[in-house]
């Protein structure tokens, strides 16, 4: 009958490896590995640039270009070919779904990376969070022809964002410069560029020497992959900067502390994928602690449902076991779709993260903050909530400066507490951002918390 044609799949049994171990010896001869978040205003160039990355880093053939040319010229934008290379991610085309962070692997001799990116304009911002606290690195694309617009716009908002998800390292790509007034590639634009956009970082607490600012033209392509002409208008690009590239080979990630290593496991589920036939059911993420092998039990929260690790995918390589910072696909078996969710935690079942219903934070206000509904972000999870009280504002030192606030202003940091609309995988000291009608209004970590669902 029905029950003898479908057999019930063999149990994944775990080879009981010794992760860490195995982790501290292969450290030091593994490929190193890192991934990027894209950010800056709208129309800067940023897809463009990721596509002619893409492209001449070998990871997308000429003729998929030519064909995307081809449908674009027919549509009259044909300067949008590179662009479409990030809209048709392998992932989506290969997994025939949609993602909310596409994520675009390329190699290198020395590294493999992967684009982490927020497509499409609307809902940029959750997107971007999300892909940010997967990320070693930002790369700002900044139009140099725009400067203005984009120092007002979502530039500011943007590097905001990347700071409050803990990323330290920026490398700005001083963009379009094929395009400069009164002639291309004038450099004293670069250098004006490089002086605000340096003054905004600075300002938000980047440090001087954890941010490198690389001219280019993503349309062009010149000084991307490929270095600039070394005579005409471009004598003086590599004197500034080397390539896009090779600022991002000289940011490697930092590769994780051995206590991080053996730390309980937890990775929040970015994407949820369905439907493959060898793995019908698989999450990506980035494991924030710990390490995972294949026959592992873990816990979802706030679910509490377990799930057996039948494979690993790291860097898009199949494998045995994953550690802290890497990022990952994980083939799960004997657990319900319906309790998996992105923004969900998988975690170690016997310390699994805790679920909680709200949390006193100190956050730094970005926008006049009075008792009110917020949007909670945390990576890639959104919940709804409200700030309930304000507790205190603090100055510099963490001392009061007034109690029970009406309202918190800009600049200032404030004692608040955030009531959660329903119970969310939390742990303290994770990066919280409130943000409220589709601006981001603070930024901190999670301070005490209390428990419930
Ligand atoms: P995004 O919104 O930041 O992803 O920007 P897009 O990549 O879609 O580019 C916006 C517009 O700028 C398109 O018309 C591009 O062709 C154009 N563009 C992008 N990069 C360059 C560049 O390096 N030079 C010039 N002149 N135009 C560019």
């Amino acid at each position: 009958e029905a029950q003898s044609a479908t057999p019930s799949p063999p149990k994944v049994k775990s080879k009981g490896l010794d992760v860490p171990k195995l982790w501290s010896e292969s450290k030091d001869t593994r490929k190193s590995a890192a991934a990027f978040v894209v950010i800056g205003h709208v129309d800067h160039g940023k897809s463009t640039l990721m596509g002619r990355l893409l492209l001449d880093a070998g990871a997308v053939a000429q003729r998929d270009i030519d064909k995307y040319k081809k449908q674009a010229t027919e549509l009259n934008k044909s300067s949008f070919a590179l662009a479409w290379v990030m809209d048709t991610g392998s992932e989506e085309r290969e997994r025939g779904v949609t993602v909310d962070i596409a994520q675009h692997p390329f190699q290198t001799a020395n590294t493999d990376f992967t684009i982490l990116d927020a497509p499409g304009h609307r809902d940029f911002v959750p997107n971007m969070l999300a892909g940010a606290t997967m990320a070693d690195l930002a790369v700002l694309v900044v139009d140099a022809n725009q400067l203005e617009s984009g120092m007002k716009g979502q530039t500011k908002e943007h590097i905001l964002l990347a700071k409050a998800c803990g990323l330290s390292k920026v490398v700005v790509a001083v963009n379009k410069l094929d395009a400069t007034a009164p002639k291309a590639w004038d450099e004293q634009t670069f250098h004006h560029v490089k002086a605000e956009v340096g003054k905004l970082l600075q300002s938000v607490g980047f440090e001087k020497e954890d941010v490198l600012y690389v001219p280019c033209s993503g349309l062009g392509g010149t000084n991307v992959v490929n270095p600039a002409p070394s005579s005409g208008d471009t004598a003086w690009v590599t004197g500034a900067s080397g390539t896009l590239l090779h600022h991002l080979e000289s940011s490697p990630a930092a590769s994780p502390a051995d206590d991080q290593v053996k730390a309980p496991l937890r990775m929040q589920i970015a994407d949820v994928f369905r439907g493959s036939i060898t793995n019908p059911l698989s999450v990506s993420g980035r494991i924030a602690a710990g390490n995972v092998q294949v026959g592992d039990i873990v816990v979802i929260q706030p679910s509490g449902e377990k799930a057996t690790i039948r494979g690993i995918e790291v860097s898009s390589e199949p494998g045995d076991w994953a550690v802290a910072t890497e990022l990952c696909t994980l083939h799960l078996a004997d657990i319900d779709p319906v309790h998996l969710r992105a923004g969900d935690v998988l975690c170690s079942t016997a310390q699994p993260v805790g679920v909680i219903r709200s949390f006193v934070t100190q956050v730094e206000v970005l926008e006049p903050l009075l008792p009110q509904g917020v949007d909670v972000h945390v990576g890639r999870l959104h919940v709804p909530g409200s700030v309930a009280a304000l507790i205190s504002t603090v100055d510099a030192k963490g001392e009061v400066v007034r109690k029970k606030p009406r309202v918190a202003k800009a600049g200032e940091t404030a004692n608040v507490k955030v009531v959660l609309e329903t119970g969310a995988p939390l742990p303290v000291g994770e990066r919280v951002v409130l943000r409220s009608g589709g601006s981001t209004v603070a930024s901190g970590r999670v301070g005490s918390v209390s428990v419930g669902r």
